[in-house]
């Protein structure tokens, strides 16, 4: 096809013959030309959007500008900052309740096994509570930091499964002193330790225990757990049970109406070993308690929770 045209005052005749190439090569020029339009058009839009509204060009692309990773930065470093106050404050409460649990543990271990025995570590201390920081680190790079928060959650959480352990450990080291009452139910103290005027001889006489008055077959109970190393018969005594516990103690029940246990049977605090009674040297139906602690008998007003000492 060609195309003929006569232009300006001179009056010259142009043509141009149109062929399939030429249209198609212009067809060409003009889709690129308007995808190339289409696309400054996006770039521009974009670039406003990433200006005016941030989290619309994040939907769109991807992409955060630097004020709103700086925004974004300065957030988590604000729960960081909370996370580690409040690892902080948990290291506190750990360190108290530690103190506090070997406050205990000073109250319920015997003072004799306390004076002799302070460098055990058994009764005491407890694993190291980490150190605590004081407050974050702002130029400490982000990933750095909730890093290191991390890890000190992990340690603290490694400190509290350790005391879990330990402190099992000196329950059941404590289930061993004979720090138990030895009598369950009604009852009441009625001859102390020490010298007194002896029930039979009216005369003036040691006496090596103390006495719970009790209804025959009031629960007698072990203080201890321990070993059953007597269980008999004896003519002052009379119905007799002994129980040996750890650190060379030795607990004697006495007067017996009844008798629950076998000689080298394991007992455990609190156990029924045996009934109150008034059988051998007694006036009346009551046990008679001893403590003893390698062979020498103590008073066990300083080992029970008496409240002398
Ligand atoms: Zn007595």
């Amino acid at each position: 096809m060609q195309l003929m045209w006569v232009s300006g005052p001179t009056g010259d005749v142009r043509t141009i013959s149109i062929t399939a190439r030429k249209v198609l090569v212009g067809t060409c020029v003009l889709a690129f030309s308007l995808l190339a339009t289409g696309f400054l058009l996006h770039l521009i839009g974009f670039k406003l959007a990433i200006e005016l509204r941030p989290e619309l060009a994040r939907a769109m692309g991807g992409v955060t500008t630097e004020a709103e990773q700086q925004r974004m930065e300065s957030t988590y470093r604000e729960q960081l900052l909370k996370l580690q106050k409040l690892l902080d404050t948990t290291t506190q409460d750990i360190r108290q309740l530690q103190q506090l649990k070997n406050r205990f543990m000073d109250m319920a271990t015997p003072a004799s096994v306390r004076d002799k025995d302070g460098t055990k570590e058994d009764g005491k201390g407890g694993p190291l509570v980490p150190q605590t920081r004081t407050g974050g680190d702002s130029h400490q790079p982000l990933p750095q930091a909730l890093d290191d928060a991390m890890q000190e959650l992990t340690q603290l959480q490694r400190v509290v499964v350790q005391m879990r352990k330990d402190w099992g450990t000196q329950l059941a080291w404590l289930q061993t002193l004979p720090i138990g009452m030895p009598i369950r139910g009604e009852f009441h103290v009625s001859s102390g330790f020490g010298m007194r005027n002896d029930p039979f001889t009216r005369m003036l006489a040691r006496h090596e225990g103390l006495d719970f008055t009790a209804a025959t077959g009031t629960p007698i109970i072990a203080a201890a757990s321990g070993v059953v190393t007597r269980s008999g018969w004896e003519e002052s005594y009379g119905n007799i049970v002994e129980i040996e516990h750890a650190e060379g103690f030795m607990t004697r029940y006495a007067h017996l109406s009844k008798r629950f246990v076998n000689e080298g049977q394991q007992v455990v605090r609190g156990q029924r070993i045996a009934d109150v009674g008034s059988t051998g040297r007694s006036t009346g139906p009551h046990l008679h308690y001893e403590i003893f602690r390698h062979g020498r008998v103590i008073n066990p007003a300083h080992v029970l929770p008496l409240g002398s000492s």
